[in-house]
């Protein structure tokens, strides 16, 4: 398939709402503070998972972008890491009695930075984990980190303890842009950095990317571009930089005026695009890319693909457990995600024994809509006799406003719909997230307005 496909610039701009990113149905704005830690007893009981996944978050940085929208805590003091490791250890004692049966299959660190921690936090942290959890012996164990934090000495130090995926937040290489993000990094120290752990043997590496950002042009973002293709890796992460500065007051530090307007956005991002899939990566779900060999190219191409809270994924059939602050499980039939701050992180752990701050527990209708917007993110096909067989619904009849819904996409071409399934077309990829919106039961106008641009 051709990225031209992809690319209808009538249609984008047609559909230029607000979206969710559908990491997970129902979204976490439909988290409720209602659910509890006997709720989440209970969906650890009752999962019928076999493997676990761990999502660890690390919420500490050095220094603040200026376009970031996480959730972090910006400091130099590095005793900040030892006393959140002392909770951190005591949340991963208390969740392993619960769940430290089922083998780990994924580790996964992201924040925040991680190697926001020195060897010795890290060290700490991943024996506290495996001392704790049942690793299998070739889980996947992946780590976010910031190159301004980084050595190839360091990569050496993560691949002794097991790490093997590394994802490294390149976003532009530009020194102009880089300046006005506060994000001044070396673009010859990530080139090191991902030869080295080629050398030693990481799995995948994978780089993010960020369009949208002050003083970005379509020739600054070109040389960004090369230098992904020079470095060869596995995987890139295209993402869209939503300016939200009445919610995250960093944003407002950003030269408002030198940012792309919409149409300029546009531009940069079919660039992006364009060129990843000339240099050979295969364009994955809404902004993952992955040469033919990773395993994310092969999920899409055998339609296993799925997707959690770290964008999409492999791993199906898997309970995700999230420790640390502000972290996401997936259980059972819950949802449910920690404190976001600290200091609520740190008295659930010391009184609650790591109460979750808010979920949900998943009704039958909420499954059926979360296997039909699963399948449109990942699949686009939703295979309608599969969901009417599997959840002993009439999916014509069960869906019969949102079919009516969907006649707008039906009438751009973006969707059809047959008697036995609904196809996406490629020409709709970039929006994908609209046609899943039809089926969000949860989506009111107010709840809209929240969520970043959809390109
Ligand atoms: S973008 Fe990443 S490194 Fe920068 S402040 Fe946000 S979380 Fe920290």
């Amino acid at each position: 398939m051709h990225s031209s496909v992809i690319f209808d610039s009538a249609l984008l701009q047609k559909y230029p709402a607000r979206g969710p990113r559908y990491t997970s149905y129902p979204t976490a704005l439909n988290f409720t503070p209602k659910f509890g830690k006997p709720d989440l007893l209970k969906a650890i009981e009752q999962s019928n998972n076999k493997t676990l996944s761990l999502y660890v978050h690390i919420p500490f940085c050095h220094k603040l972008c200026y376009y970031c929208g996480c959730t972090k805590v910006v400091t130099r003091l590095q005793s900040k890491a030892d006393v959140y490791l002392d909770y951190l250890i005591k949340e991963i004692e208390i969740q392993a009695q619960y769940m430290g049966h089922k083998p780990v299959t994924r580790v996964h660190l992201g924040g925040g930075t991680p190697n926001f921690l020195n060897d010795i936090q890290l060290k700490r942290l991943m024996n506290g984990l495996k001392k704790h959890f049942n690793f299998t012996t070739d889980a996947e164990l992946a780590i976010e980190v910031d190159p301004r934090d980084m050595t190839c000495e360091r990569i050496d130090t993560m691949a002794d303890m097991g790490f093997n995926r590394l994802s490294i937040g390149l976003q532009d290489i530009d020194p102009k842009v880089q300046e006005a993000i506060n994000r001044v990094q070396s673009t010859e120290l990530i080139e090191a950095l991902v030869t080295r752990a080629k050398a030693r043997n990481f799995r995948s590496v994978n780089l993010d990317l960020i369009y949208g950002l002050p003083f970005q042009t379509p020739e600054s973002f070109a040389n960004t571009l090369e230098a992904v293709h020079k470095m060869q890796v596995e995987r890139v992460s295209l993402f869209s930089y939503a300016h939200l500065p009445e919610r995250f007051a960093a944003q407002r530090k950003l030269p408002a005026d030198a940012l792309p307007n919409a149409e300029q956005k546009l531009v940069l991002m079919r660039l992006a695009i364009e060129t990843l899939c000339s240099y050979g990566y295969q364009f994955i779900g809404i902004d993952h890319f992955a040469l033919p060999t990773d395993e994310l190219a092969k999920a899409q191409h055998n339609k296993t693909l799925t997707r959690n809270f770290q964008g999409y994924t492999t791993e199906a059939d898997s309970d995700l457990l999230g420790l640390g602050v502000s972290a996401i499980s997936a259980i059972g039939d819950s949802y449910s995600q920690n404190h976001k701050d600290l200091n609520g992180y740190y008295y659930s752990i010391e009184h609650d024994k790591a109460a979750p701050e808010k979920g949900l527990v998943l009704s039958k209708d909420d499954h059926i809509r979360q296997q039909v917007i699963s399948d449109i993110m990942c699949n686009l096909t939703v295979d309608k006799a599969a969901i009417s067989l599997k959840f002993g619904i009439d999916f014509d009849k069960y869906f019969a406003d949102e079919l009516g819904k969907l006649r707008p996409f039906i009438e751009d071409q973006m969707v059809v719909n047959l008697s036995h399934a609904i196809c996406i077309a490629y020409k709709a990829q970039l929006l994908l997230r609209h046609v899943c919106m039809v089926f969000d039961v949860y989506l009111g106008l107010a709840t809209r307005q929240k969520f970043s641009a959809t390109i």
